[in-house]
């Protein structure tokens, strides 16, 4: 019976109004992963979008594009309307220095310019996946899949 009783003690002392409504920017950075070149940018994941927000808003990029107004880039990172089947195979990413927006080739690992700082398109997107770097270093290039199936078969007959 006493433990009951200990139980109903004042509900509300979880509602402590001292804790932060906003996750702090160095909480929110801790959770962002680091991908790219010298693992030098922040992936935006749609999980993530908030605390990508909250340390993306701070950055240098950021605020210098704001101050630009009407003219300044709008990046919708969580956008669905997306058409191009290009943008699967790149992640979107920021400098985790500088703010600026970039995305990141899931094969090679490269970094672009994103299409949406200045308007320009899937075009490099493109570009860069029909690039003989890239194929050269993709692991899932249709190429080099057939090469290790060939390789597979070849060790299983011996
Ligand atoms: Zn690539």
């Amino acid at each position: 019976m006493s433990s009951s009783l200990e139980l109903s003690t004042d509900p509300f002392t979880i509602s402590d109004t001292s804790s932060p409504q906003r996750p702090s920017l160095n909480n929110a950075r801790s959770q962002l992963e680091k991908i790219g070149p010298g693992h030098q940018f922040f992936k935006w994941t749609t999980d993530l979008h908030k605390d990508f927000m909250t340390w993306w808003s701070t950055t240098e990029w950021y605020l210098n594009n704001e101050e630009k107004g009407r003219y300044a880039a709008v990046i919708n990172w969580d956008s669905t309307t997306r058409t191009s089947d290009h943008w699967q195979h790149f992640y979107q990413a920021a400098n985790s220095r500088t703010g600026y927006p970039c995305i990141i080739c899931q094969h090679c690992s490269a970094s672009i310019e994103h299409p949406k700082t200045k308007n320009t398109g899937t075009k490099a997107l493109r570009n860069h996946i029909g690039s003989a770097k890239c194929r050269k270093s993709s692991f899932t290039s249709s190429r080099s899949y057939k090469q290790t199936q060939l390789f597979q078969t070849a060790v299983a007959q011996v």
